[in-house]
């Protein structure tokens, strides 16, 4: 039994994190760029721990210079994506690792995913999220709120921190995400994974977001718990993830399933699938044999997703009439 052609949201997603391993490679070889101290034998990536994939990601995204690549990336993303019976994604994309924060540059990479995105938009609905790297700092920050600002439209609905949790405070960013609030953009950003309870309450204090990446370790403070369940914050759950980088060990003590009892909104997501040895199948998969979820939990989970989107109202009606046929 396996779960690939059920129908899927997911939520949380990197653009370059998602690059199948073989695509990056033949980019890489045209470019002549020598990538192979990434690579395993078997082709896939290799990294030690959460410090160093950061280091191999960034690695994997050196043969990925022009607005043409991100076209070529989006599009072999989404077909891996939709290959696991994903109907609706959003990934996350750095204006820092497209164009390095200028505008006009940014333009036209953006560009470049969204008539990716378009071409197929018959099989998958992908939405952007335009995602500060907690680790370039606020200064680089404001510049990444501004290239979103000014750019976002149907396709680029959010804005969103990632990077290394433990570096700078929720509140460093308070700037950029005002900014993107004021413009009317959706709000995420990624807070206890690698931080406790604390990064996570900072982040829903100071920087008003309305879902929150991982958040897992919100599971340690029940007043923390309660309020995610009372003000419908949704979490983008991504276990997977959690185990490789052993932010948690086993499958059987992660917490989805006593975060969703508490009534928070969860959601599950591959984060960043060929590092992770996942795809939202095996993210399904896993989830049917360790907490025995069936086909009513993974309704529920797509309805939460869905309902949690960054995405009008129209593209939410069209997404559930795709996941009713499950
Ligand atoms: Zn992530």
């Amino acid at each position: 039994m396996t779960y690939q052609h059920f129908p899927k949201v997911e939520l949380h997603t990197h653009l370059e994190g998602s690059a199948p391993p073989d695509f990056i490679r033949s980019l890489a070889r045209e470019k002549n760029i020598d990538l192979s101290r990434i690579f395993n034998d078997d082709g896939g990536y290799i990294f030690r721990d959460f410090a160093h994939f950061l280091k191999v990601y960034e690695a994997a995204c050196e043969p990925l210079q022009t607005p043409q690549d991100f076209y070529r990336l989006t599009k072999a993303v989404l077909e891996e994506f939709a290959s696991h019976g994903v109907v609706y994604a959003e990934t996350f994309v750095s204006p820092d690792f497209c164009g390095g924060g200028d505008v006009v540059k940014w333009r036209d990479y953006l560009a470049a995913m969204e008539q990716a995105a378009d071409e197929m938009s018959g099989t998958i609905t992908l939405k952007a999220i335009a995602t500060i790297i907690r680790h370039a700092g606020p200064e680089q920050a404001k510049r990444t709120a501004r290239c979103a600002v000014e750019t976002q439209n149907g396709f680029l609905t959010g804005f969103g921190l990632a990077g290394a949790e433990m570096m700078h405070r929720p509140g460093d960013f308070a700037y950029s995400f005002d900014m993107a609030r004021e413009a009317g953009m959706h709000l995420t950003a990624h807070a206890g994974e690698w931080g406790g309870p604390d990064m996570v309450q900072e982040t829903l204090d100071l920087l008003k977001v309305e879902r929150v990446g991982h958040g897992v370790n919100a599971v340690t403070d029940p007043d923390l718990v309660a309020r995610l369940a009372e003000e419908g914050i949704t979490l983008e759950v991504c276990p997977g993830s959690n185990i490789v980088l052993r932010a948690i060990d086993r499958w059987e003590d992660h917490p989805i399933q006593t975060l969703r009892e508490a009534g928070v909104p969860v959601t599950v997501s591959t984060d960043d699938p060929p590092f992770f040895h996942t795809t939202m199948t095996a993210e399904y998969d896993s989830l049917a044999r360790v907490f025995g979820y069936g086909d009513d939990d993974f309704r529920a989970l797509n309805e939460t997703a869905i309902a949690a989107a960054f995405c009008d109202d129209a593209t939410k009606k069209a997404v559930r009439a795709r996941l009713e046929k499950a």
